[in-house]
């Protein structure tokens, strides 16, 4: 049968392999990646979980079940082994918001209070903004950047004692800096609050080392597998022993249904592939190669929010070229160069139009880039910048 869906697959397959794709939370997967996840495992209704965890789970609502309990194990045991720890895992997120929401009503109740970074400051729609769920049902405080761009830990601390949250959270989406998930831990401790951490973007360096680990500090972990560590998209959560039934409930019954095992099939793939030498060779070429191209922006004279960058992104900030970050991505979309507007900190235009852009290394270099290539885009992207600015001179 003629389907158009195959055409418009095939037509995305070409414009990924013809753009340079900067999105930071983008990545290219592998062959066998995509094999697990379009396979059969799509077919299986399989609620519940492997029989007796350490959460006390006693298995599947559904029969046929023996193959997938063993696949969700599997899965479960390579993940523990790539962050080198005795956490529990949950690996039936359908994403990283769904392994926020669950983890969130794991330890909290609506009304509760959380501790978090602000949007306009790099942080995640789920991490209270009043547009999302978790702005809707948790109160919110938030805590900033100070005017380097770096998180303001004494502002962590003086929010933390003062509104007493349930909770705090650490993560963000558009961070460059690496995060210091023990002085969060310490502030969490003083103000009688759980530690979360969402490491999305970053879980990637984290397997690999390029970033502090917040196993061992944090109570609750939420990661998406799709970015820096270039599996299928999907979450997972870790928590503490401890709280694993919390947490298992919180994902099944208590948020989702059937678990997609076809994806869960995928996140093993992607685990076994980042348990190899290789992946975290490829993960330290990300972060050199981020380092190379934003140094290369600081030459050419741009502004970098806090001047520069410790993992696998940064920050354009283009408010003294006059140009909004709508303009320079759509712009930069004609030029076959893929990238994304991002608030910056002390935002002062709308969310549609912002006053930066984001960049990231991790799906180019997985496409073989290196440190020069990287450099070479920073060029031809400030040739579009001089370009623009030039053609506004002439019709302002
Ligand atoms: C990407 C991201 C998420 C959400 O992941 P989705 O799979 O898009 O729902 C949550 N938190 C952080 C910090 C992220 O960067």
């Amino acid at each position: 049968m003629q389907s158009k869906v195959f055409e418009l697959i095939e037509k995305e397959m070409q414009r990924q392999q013809d753009t340079v794709e900067l999105i930071a939370s983008e990545n290219f997967v592998s062959e066998n990646v995509l094999r697990a996840v379009g396979s059969c495992l799509t077919n299986k209704y399989a609620e519940g979980y492997p029989a007796v965890r350490e959460s006390g789970n006693r298995g599947r609502y559904y029969g046929g079940c023996e193959v997938v309990n063993e696949l969700e194990e599997y899965c479960c045991t390579l993940w523990k082994q790539i962050f080198r720890t005795d956490y529990h895992v949950n690996v039936q997120p359908h994403s990283g918001s769904s392994a926020n929401l669950a983890a969130y009503f794991s330890v909290l109740r609506p009304g509760d209070t959380i501790l978090s970074m602000d949007l306009s400051n790099g942080a995640h729609l789920t991490h209270g903004s009043p547009v999302n769920f978790s702005g809707k049902l948790f109160q919110t405080v938030f805590y900033n950047v100070d005017a380097a761009g770096y998180i303001d830990m004494a502002d962590v601390r003086a929010k933390a004692l003062a509104a007493r949250p349930k909770l705090i959270l650490a993560g963000a989406s558009a961070y460059s800096r690496t995060i210091d998930f023990a002085a969060f831990a310490e502030i969490a401790k003083e103000a009688g609050a759980l530690f979360m951490v969402d490491m999305s973007h970053i879980a990637g360096l984290v397997a690999a080392g390029d970033h502090p680990s917040p196993f061992g500090l944090a109570d609750i972990i939420t990661t998406t597998t799709h970015k820096t560590l270039r599996g299928t998209r999907g979450g997972m959560i870790f928590c503490r022993p401890e709280l694993a039934k919390k947490v298992d409930s919180a994902v099944f019954p208590g948020t989702q249904g059937g678990p997609l095992l076809h994806v869960i099939a995928g996140k093993a793939v992607t685990a076994e592939e980042a348990l190899t030498p290789e992946y975290r060779e490829y993960i330290h070429r990300v972060v050199r190669n981020c380092r190379a191209m934003c140094e290369a922006f600081v030459r050419m004279g741009y502004q970098v929010v806090t001047g520069g960058t410790d993992n696998h992104l940064f920050l354009l900030d283009l408010t003294n070229t006059g140009l909004t970050g709508k303009e320079v991505q759509d712009e930069l979309d004609r030029h076959g160069i893929t990238l994304n507007k991002n608030c910056i900190p002390g935002e002062t235009r709308s969310p549609k139009d912002t006053s930066g852009v984001r960049i990231g290394t991790a799906a180019m270099t997985t496409r073989g880039y290196t440190e020069e290539d990287f450099v070479r885009v920073a060029e031809k992207i400030d040739r579009v910048i001089r370009q623009m600015i030039q053609l506004r001179k002439k019709t302002a």
